[in-house]
């Protein structure tokens, strides 16, 4: 028998979480954005749950070629627009649509001999100050763009950077707003936490990442179950030990956990080779056979030990849920973990490791 952990990918919740989007969004345009091999789902994996969306939003152009492989005929945009000029063929080749953040990509595309003309999103820094013109170059940047016979419709981009938080969009908004006042062509502004939080903003394509992956981008102010999402990665593993502990005990490496009078304790097949945060406090909910329960000591490469007092029938062989799904419908969210971890979930999610094997759920029990 393998070592008994694997990953659990549900396609079906993505659909379910993308409708959620959907749902809070009717009238907008729906990106399903698959960065990072699907926040570390694998983009092949989830890929049947992805039909419902309008287009699919990546960075890296190898998984753009990926998903024109599987046969997705819709819109794919490059989120951060082409690296060099000769990437500009493979756009035209599998019509991918892209982001244009800084000058030289409009050089690159005015001298590119290109057949079919390309769709772009143009990009305003409105505060985030990563990637995107300034406000005071942006409209010279769309002249230029508009008198390139390459390029056919230019659409307007920003991205929030704390539509989860206190200082929401509206100063963003507003900057945009004024920028881009009169500019013909389609906005583009959401992304999920905007989606669920900020519902009454003009976005013709909203961008739904982590919302698709089970993970609330607000939590711990919303938790998943509030806004109706349902996760799509599970990791289980198993109990290999249990451990019989009387006061004084100490366990793990550096014996950071004493036993303040008899416990019992299960040895899981999971540490942080594995993709589980070394971090996690004690006290990081895990399940055991369903039932919560606490990690206590520290996380080994291999193994993490847990508190079986709530479960007292558990023995080896007993199934463990790191995160996700459980036996009779329990769900322990990934934000719950992550935020014993001192993270959040889409590092997780994008930290599985190699060595955890990964099957696709069956479709049932979504
Ligand atoms: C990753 C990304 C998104 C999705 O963000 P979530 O918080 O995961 O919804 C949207 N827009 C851009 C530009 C991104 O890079």
């Amino acid at each position: 028998m393998p070592r008994p952990i694997e990953a659990l990918i549900h396609p079906d919740a993505v659909a379910h979480n993308l409708a959620v989007a959907r749902a809070a969004t009717p009238d907008a345009k729906l990106w399903a954005v698959v960065k990072a091999n699907a926040y570390g789902h694998g983009i092949e994996r989830i890929y049947p749950g992805l039909q419902a969306a309008d287009g699919i939003a990546l960075l890296d152009l190898a998984e753009a070629e990926r998903v024109r492989a599987l046969g997705w005929r819709k819109p794919v945009l490059l989120l951060e627009g082409v690296f060099e000029a000769r990437d500009l063929e493979l756009c035209s080749r599998l019509n991918l649509w892209h982001a244009v953040h800084h000058d030289q990509q409009i050089d690159w595309l005015g001298a590119n001999k290109t057949h079919q003309p390309h769709r772009v999103f143009l990009k305003l820094n409105s505060g985030m100050n990563r990637l995107g013109f300034a406000p005071s170059a942006f409209r010279s940047a769309w002249a230029r763009l508009n008198a390139l016979p390459q390029v056919d419709e230019i659409s307007l981009m920003t991205h929030f950077a704390d539509a989860d938080g206190p200082n929401g969009t509206a100063a963003q908004m507003a900057l945009f707003d004024e920028v881009t006042r009169d500019l013909p062509g389609e906005r583009s502004v959401s992304n999920s936490a905007a989606i669920l939080r900020h519902r009454g903003l003009r976005s013709d394509w909203v961008r739904a990442g982590i919302l698709s992956y089970g993970s609330a981008p607000d939590y711990p102010e919303h938790d998943i179950a509030h806004w109706g999402l349902r996760p799509t990665m599970t990791l289980r593993a198993q109990l290999i030990a249990t451990q019989q502990l009387k006061a004084g005990d100490a366990i793990g490496y550096g014996g950071r956990f004493r036993a303040e009078g008899p416990l019992r304790i299960g040895v899981v097949a999971c540490g942080y080779a594995d993709g589980y945060p070394r971090i996690a406090a004690t006290g990081t909910p895990v399940l055991v056979d369903g039932v919560r329960c606490g990690i206590v000591g520290r996380v080994s490469m291999d193994m993490i030990t847990v508190d079986l007092t709530p479960v007292p029938a558990a023995r080896i062989g007993s199934e463990v849920t790191l995160w996700g799904r459980g036996p009779q419908g329990s769900v322990l969210s990934i934000d719950e973990a992550a935020r014993s971890a001192g993270t959040v979930g889409y590092e997780l999610m994008c930290a599985l490791a190699q060595r955890v094997p990964v099957h696709v759920a069956d479709g049932h029990g979504a």
